[in-house]
């Protein structure tokens, strides 16, 4: 990452080391990473040891499966984290999962942390996964898992403040308890205090004490005076050690507080900064508490359904998916290809933070089911993405995101027209941006890997009808009986209007019909998926597939000869450079195709997370309709396991893997892949709130 521009959203001043042999040292902190004595053996004496981890990892054995949180002041090399990954894969069971949360606000690069790592070889397996998975260094909260292993990094680029803020919803200190997971064991190794004050406040010992729990432990390498007394004062108790090395003392403790106001006080003391907009402060997003499911159903067999039910198995939850048609993916994700898309915006805001962090996560999301196996060549072609500007407004957008992404080109290249035909392999008279870590996806062959999953029972034919709660579970009536489990996820799309609980919610339908032609009447042959006006992805079997039309509140799903015009028009004039003859010839040649209805949302931001009382909240946060900036008690009142995942767009494969993994850690009590903002931000109730607050419903 060279030389980031200043006033982007997407700058992130990278580390800059200094090498005294493969020991680095950072000269804007003028301290050094690790002790030069044995990096690796002072990470285990301060922060594994005297978090006792050995004996706490042993003692999860026996236990109903669940996680373990550790969290960190300064990733930096990530040593700690290997180190504490290799103590879980020796000590822990394997059907418990490792979360790791950690912030750092100057990364190393990855050539960096390749040096920085290659002298410890006990952790080469480790290292080699984390490097292979190592985020874009982009500001924000990346989801890493450690392929193969059941261990989670979060790891926050920006300031370990607001990075720790938004791992829970800390804004409301009533309902501090509801807000999220909690962490178990603290590493705190920011550099030494002296040098970096700013990892050693009381701010950041507050929040530490809103993200503990009694008997939450904490280590560090230091025994300041300041810092010794600021974690006493949150309600830490602390010990003192030898310090490792040239190091006198260290201390280590235990999260005590005196009184159970205690973390209501920590929350006092640091007011959050915060980032919703006026009129959303009141509590309403606040997540609800439930037992950690054993069983959950889900409802719907297309993108956002499978990968509910994949994130949720892989965490030991059995799940029965209900699916109305005889396989999975019939409906909006029954194209052949989809792509891998985003829309990047110079422009920060809660749009363009969810729609970047969901598509890096997906790139890396697929990149793994490729890498395992679970996915076949015919079945994935991760082929680059080239995005054309064809307008002079999108040549104008275009230079702006030149400006907001320089440096990011790992993933994202900006092409001259000359350079776009040659990656493309058509010729375009525009220039644009080349995602080359994106491509095509066969949604079917998806769904249908994910869920090949001992945990994960299919169950096609059979149309989900009504959702009932009895005292102690969910009922599920379909055409010839009922289903039970614990939760329910409802991820039909469009069809959750059909549900008493969902029928309020304001989901809009969009009609797209895709063309396909024998590859062998265009004149060229696309080698990555473009997209203009439309998209095209590269022929497989001898197909080229185009299209879309959108066609909004259109719910007819006849293939209309018009539209297969529409796309041959729309293609014709972003890339004429692709066709032999006229789009009347190639319309002689009878294009087929398929029409489906995308289902959104009027914010255009998918539906996920707890489905709302709706009266409860109109009740509650009626009172906003008069002062929006009202201060009520309230937390928001939820129908307990009742769950959607729906809304997803023309952009299910690239938002779908991040909010299944939200809508498993909601239910499994884990900490979260996104940040507090954007979890509000995708909260199904955010509708009702406004309009309560526009005044544009009775209270
Ligand atoms: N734990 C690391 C490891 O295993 O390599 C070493 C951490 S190093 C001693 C301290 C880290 O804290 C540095 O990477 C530094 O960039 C980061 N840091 C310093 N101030 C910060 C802040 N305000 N917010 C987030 N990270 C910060």
């Amino acid at each position: 990452m060279s030389h980031p521009p200043q006033n982007s959203p997407y700058t992130l001043e990278p580390a800059t080391l200094n090498w005294l042999d493969d020991n680095p040292g950072s000269s804007d902190y003028g301290d050094i990473y690790f002790s030069c004595k044995d990096g690796l053996e002072e990470t285990d004496y301060v922060f594994l040891q005297h978090n006792h981890l050995v004996e706490r990892f042993k003692a999860l054995h026996g236990q109903a499966p669940g996680s373990f949180t550790i969290a960190e002041t300064g990733f930096g090399t990530g040593l700690n984290f290997l180190a504490a990954c290799n103590l879980w894969q020796q000590h822990a069971p394997k059907d418990w999962q490792l979360h790791f949360i950690s912030v750092e606000k100057h990364p190393l690069t990855k050539s960096d942390l390749q040096r920085a790592l290659k002298r410890w070889p006990q952790l080469q397996a480790l290292t080699h996964l984390l490097i292979g998975n190592y985020p874009e260094l982009t500001p924000g909260l990346h989801r890493v898992h450690l392929m193969g292993t059941s261990i989670h990094l979060s790891l926050w680029l920006g300031d370990a403040i607001e990075g720790f803020q938004q791992c829970l919803d800390t804004s409301h200190k009533q309902h501090v308890a509801r807000a999220g997971a909690k962490v178990d064991a603290w590493f705190l190794d920011g550099f030494t205090p002296a040098r970096n004050p700013e990892m050693w406040t009381e701010a950041l010992f507050s929040v530490m004490a809103q993200l503990s729990k009694p008997g939450t432990s904490f280590a560090t390498f230091t025994a300041a005076g300041d810092v010794r007394r600021g974690l006493q004062k949150l309600g830490f108790e602390v010990k003192k050690a030898p310090g490792f090395g040239t190091k006198r003392e260290m201390i280590y403790g235990l999260y005590a507080p005196l009184t159970e106001n205690s973390t209501q006080a920590a929350a006092t003391q640091n007011p959050t900064k915060s980032t919703r907009r006026k009129g959303m402060q009141a509590p309403w997003s606040v997540p609800p508490h439930i037992e950690r499911p054993e069983h959950v159903m889900v409802i719907g067999g297309g993108l956002a359904g499978t990968s509910s039910a994949r994130a949720l198995a892989n965490r030991g939850v059995a799940v029965t998916l209900v699916e109305r048609h005889p396989r999975l993916a019939q409906e909006a994700s029954g194209n052949a290809q989809g792509m891998l898309y985003t829309k990047l915006s110079p422009q920060d805001g809660l749009l363009n933070q969810f729609t970047l962090s969901s598509f890096l996560y997906a790139q890396r999301h697929y990149k793994d089911l490729q890498q395992e196996g679970l996915l076949s060549g015919s079945q994935i072609d991760l082929c680059g993405l080239l995005q054309l500007a064809c307008s002079d407004k999108e040549q104008k957008l275009l230079e702006q995101l030149k400006t907001a992404f320089e440096g990011h080109d790992s993933w994202v290249q900006f092409l001259s027209a000359e350079q776009a035909s040659a990656c493309a392999g058509v010729e375009s008279q525009y220039p644009g941006y080349h995602l080359p870590q994106s491509g095509w996806i066969a949604p079917a062959a998806l769904c249908e890997t994910l869920c090949q999953h001992p945990l994960i029972t299919t169950v096609t034919h059979t149309e989900a009808l009504r959702l009932h709660k009895t005292d102690t579970h969910w009922q599920l009536q379909h055409q010839v009986g009922s289903f039970e489990a614990d939760a329910v996820i409802i991820a039909n799309s469009h069809d959750a209007k059909q549900f008493e609980q969902t029928a309020a919610l304001p989901l809009k339908v969009i009609r797209g019909q895709i063309t396909a032609l024998d590859a062998d009447l265009f004149a060229q042959q696309p080698k990555t998926v473009i997209c203009h006006e439309g998209y095209l992805t590269p022929a497989i079997d001898n197909t080229l597939r185009f299209g879309a039309t959108f066609d909004n509140g259109d719910n007819d799903k006849a293939i209309r000869t018009h539209d297969h015009r529409r796309n041959l028009d729309s293609l014709h004039r972003s890339l004429p450079g692709l066709f032999k003859g006229s789009v009347d010839d190639l319309m002689q040649s009878q294009p087929e195709g398929r029409a489906n209805l995308r289902c959104t949302s009027p914010d255009y931001m998918p539906l996920v997370g707890p489905v709302h009382q709706h009266d409860a909240f109109l009740k509650d946060f009626g009172p906003l309709s008069k002062d929006a900036s009202r201060d009520i008690p309230q937390a928001g009142q939820y129908i307990e396991g009742l769950y959607v995942n729906i809304g997803h767009g023309a952009r299910g494969l690239t938002s779908t893997p991040i909010c299944a993994e939200l809508l498993a850690s909601l239910l499994c009590h884990e900490p979260r892949p996104l940040p507090q903002n954007l979890v509000q931000a995708l909260t199904p109730a955010r509708f009702l709130i406004r309009d309560i607050i526009r005044g544009k419903i009775a209270v």
